[in-house]
């Protein structure tokens, strides 16, 4: 019977190779984007490439029947040429990695060789990965770097809903450390002692009695620990400050797609600033949108861009100096010293926040900062504000144990005689 369908089932073979390895050549075929919009499943393979395993599956079929029909002695010949380069490392295929950046192309040994066939990590949503496969295009770009900060953090309720009174700043920066104050809904609130994580002294902090100790020494935020607690000590370590970008060197490589929010950047959240950001950053794509149609593909990814780097990248630029410079401080601290910096934005930062609790003025750009109405470059800019700046912003720190004592805290609360 497989005698009389050899001829069909060649046939279907053939075209199952054939049909395939066009499809596979993505947008380099005519029509190929209308064919992926409309024939089912097609997009399901979400990298055109991924088709070729069937194209070979086939071309396999096909080279059976032609054996099939040679004589035994041509087609032990024909089996022996194909040992002989397998095992011989004779390359029929030259890889040709259209994109170096990928991840799975980085991760594969060098010598082995491979048919050009894209792998797609399929825990990765990236939706139109398939197209900056299409136009040889590289991978999204990502930027991360641990952001340097250990959070120790505890989470407390009230019974009457009431919350902790603030009798300083909610990010609160002391000798060597900050308490971070989150007041929360439903009378609940969270926080934290920030450390740097190159400061294996407070990793004691893990633990509740230290933790409990620490806090209890810091007169502005002690009672933050008064409360019901909900928590135990919980570590958040390895926090990473990360840019995705999808337009690398003025080309798009991916479309379809825009990051927003913290998908496009993310940073160490001391400094509360990434919900704001991210709204901003929505008000900026509605306003993409009215200028440009979706179905400019190449338009939108490339307005976004722009848009982004206008509007937001400052904004997240101000953040991560911020936060570089205090943990530079902190630090600086640690090893006994003050902070010497060139960039005067860091002291004048510092000014225009102490100027804010001597000048009801000051208070208002002070807040427009804070709240991401204005970058601190241009509100220092602002008529006379510099001047009162420099005038009212002696640093004043906070009172609060030096990092001497709280090492001392620490040290003591370990060694407490519940804890042998
Ligand atoms: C501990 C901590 C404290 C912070 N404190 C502050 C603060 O006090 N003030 C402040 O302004 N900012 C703070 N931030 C930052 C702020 O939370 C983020 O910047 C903000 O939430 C980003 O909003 P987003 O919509 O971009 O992302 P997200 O809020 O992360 O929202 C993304 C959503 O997408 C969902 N999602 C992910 N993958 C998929 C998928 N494949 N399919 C469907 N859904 C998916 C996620 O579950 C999530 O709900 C803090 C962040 C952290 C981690």
């Amino acid at each position: 019977m497989l005698g009389r369908e050899r001829g069909r089932l060649a046939v279907a073979l053939g075209l199952g190779a054939l049909l395939p390895a066009l499809l596979a050549l993505g947008a380099n075929l005519p029509l190929y984007e209308q064919l992926w919009r409309n024939l089912p499943g097609l997009r399901d393979t979400r990298v055109p490439e991924r088709l070729l395993p069937v194209a070979c599956l086939c071309l396999a079929g096909l080279a059976a029947f032609a054996l099939a029909r040679l004589p035994s002695s041509a087609a032990l010949a024909a089996l022996a040429l194909v040992a002989v380069d397998l095992r011989a490392g004779v390359e029929l295929f030259h890889p040709t990695a259209t994109d170096p950046g990928n991840r799975a192309y980085a991760a594969r040994p060098h010598d082995v060789p491979l048919l050009e066939l894209p792998i797609f990590l399929p825990d990765r949503q990236e939706g139109s990965v398939y197209q900056y496969y299409a136009i040889g295009a590289p991978g999204p770009r990502e930027e991360r770097a641990d952001c340097g900060f250990v959070y120790y953090g505890r989470h407390f309720r009230s019974d009457d809903g009431q919350l902790p009174a603030v009798f300083g700043p909610l990010l609160q920066p002391y000798d060597g450390m900050s308490i971070l104050t989150l007041p929360c809904d439903r009378g609940t609130w969270g926080v934290g002692l920030v450390a740097s994580g190159r400061d294996p002294a407070l990793r004691a902090l893990v633990d509740r009695d230290v933790w409990d100790a620490v806090l209890g020494a810091f007169p502005l935020a002690a009672h933050w620990g008064q409360g019901e607690p909900i928590t135990d000590v919980q570590v958040m370590a390895k926090i990473e400050d990360r840019q995705r970008h999808l337009v690398i060197d003025g080309r798009p490589v991916a479309t379809g797609v825009v990051a927003v929010g913290d998908a496009w950047a993310c940073t160490n959240p001391s400094v509360g600033r990434g919900i704001t950001i991210g709204l901003l950053h929505a008000v900026a794509l509605r306003d993409l949108l009215r200028e440009v149609p979706t179905a400019d593909e190449i338009g939108v990814v490339r307005g976004w861009h722009e848009l982004t780097m206008e509007r937001v990248a400052p904004l997240v630029e101000d953040t991560l100096a911020f936060d570089r410079h205090r943990l530079a401080q902190i630090d600086a601290q640690i090893a006994g010293h003050s902070y010497e910096t060139d960039d005067p934005a860091w002291a004048l930062g510092l000014a225009l926040a102490a100027s804010a609790s001597r000048d009801r003025n000051q208070f208002r750009h002070y807040l427009d900062v804070v709240s991401l109405n204005a970058r601190g470059v241009d509100v220092l800019a602002r008529p006379g504000v510099i001047d009162k700046t420099l005038e009212l912003g002696a640093p004043a720190p906070l009172p609060g144990p030096s990092r001497a004592e709280v090492l001392e805290l620490v040290a003591t609360a370990t060694y407490a005689p519940h804890h042998e």
